[in-house]
């Protein structure tokens, strides 16, 4: 079992905001969480697909990747997305718990490992839609993003890719229709030229966002674009 350790700038943010209780049990804590609930973190298997991060035996490329290579490259995911992960996800996405972004930013360093990270040029969050944007205040996964950029040291390139489509939300669609609905959704106002990118998402699910925010920043130059996402689904 992995021990998720915050930095000593997070630990203090977690503090001031949830007052040295766990987000999770309420119990006492000097971090966001305590260390039980730490420990009920639900990490992925360590035998996933390279590319799309989905359970396989032996950690091979999925049927799925194989029939149909998707334009990212790699996919780094932490946790399945399910309890309690889903609640800080949650917590960050729709209640405005900003302070939660750290120590999903750290769980994903910590995942990475330092090894991946050397090879990524820039960190691109998916970005949402102005409308969207202004609604909800801020980008959950910018949030993410710039704790991981903090973290590695890597460049955030936060406005370089935009959602120029306003598209109805993925939940419920079947993924034929979800690849429509984000087809055309992206484009960069920056050009790539060459570099290796890592785009930055809370939940993945089926990919099809992800597949396309690769696509657009390729159409504009990226050699190669990882996904380094906090959470996967099992299944779609
Ligand atoms: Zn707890
Ligand atoms: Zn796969």
């Amino acid at each position: 079992m992995k021990a998720l350790s915050l930095t000593s700038s997070a630990s203090s943010l977690a503090e001031r905001f949830f007052g040295g209780t766990c987000y999770l049990c309420r119990g006492k804590s000097t971090g966001v969480l305590c260390s039980p609930c730490s420990g009920d973190l639900p990490y992925l298997a360590r035998s996933r697909c390279p590319q799309c991060a989905l359970p396989t035996l032996h950690g091979a490329v999925c049927g799925r990747c194989l029939a149909e290579r998707p334009s990212y490259d790699a996919t780094v995911a932490v946790f399945s997305y399910s309890f309690p992960a889903d609640v800080l996800i949650q917590g960050l996405k729709f209640r405005g718990e900003l302070a939660l972004a750290p120590l999903l930013g750290e769980a994903l360093y910590t995942e990475l490992g330092g090894v991946v990270a050397p090879r990524v040029d820039c960190i691109v969050p998916v970005p949402l839609h102005d409308l969207r944007l202004r609604e909800r205040g801020y980008n959950q996964s910018m949030e993410i993003a710039r704790a991981v950029s903090a973290r590695t040291g890597i460049p955030l390139r936060g406005d370089a890719c935009i959602r120029v489509r306003n598209t109805a939300a993925q939940l419920g669609l079947p993924l034929k229709e979800r690849r429509e609905n984000v087809l055309n959704a992206f484009s960069s106002r920056q050009a790539f030229d060459g570099a290796s990118v890592a785009v930055i998402d809370d939940v993945m699910t089926t990919g099809a966002t992800l597949d396309e925010v690769a696509a657009t920043l390729k159409k504009f130059g990226a050699a190669r674009v990882v996904n380094w996402v906090v959470a996967r689904t099992p299944a779609d």
